[in-house]
């Protein structure tokens, strides 16, 4: 067998790699699965296509479509925060001005 991670060969009955300590088969971390880099999103932002580049579980296309998927995400929540953070300093500066009265 070998690691994903360092792609040592490892024994087949190793469920951490000897190596670099990778987690092998039903123990490869959390993060890497699917639903854990969806979960990352939310919580590191598009940093979590690290872990679904490095993830051993996906293949190419399904990586590449939730890349895309993740980035979109990611785009549309930095322009939606732009907009939001823009319309409150418009407000503020149309208060100290004094133009709203
Ligand atoms: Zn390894």
């Amino acid at each position: 067998m070998i690691c994903y991670n360092c792609t040592k060969e490892i024994d087949n009955t190793d469920n951490y790699c000897r190596f670099c300590g990778a987690g092998q088969g039903s123990h490869i971390a959390w993060y890497y699965k699917m639903w854990g880099v969806w979960i990352l999103l939310f919580i590191i932002g598009p940093f979590c296509l690290w872990f679904l580049y490095k993830s051993p579980y996906q293949n190419k296309i399904v990586k590449i479509i939730n890349a895309v998927l993740i980035t979109l995400i990611s785009i549309i929540f930095c322009y939606k925060f732009y907009v939001a953070v823009k319309e409150i300093t418009d407000l503020y500066s149309g208060l100290l001005s004094g133009s709203l009265f």
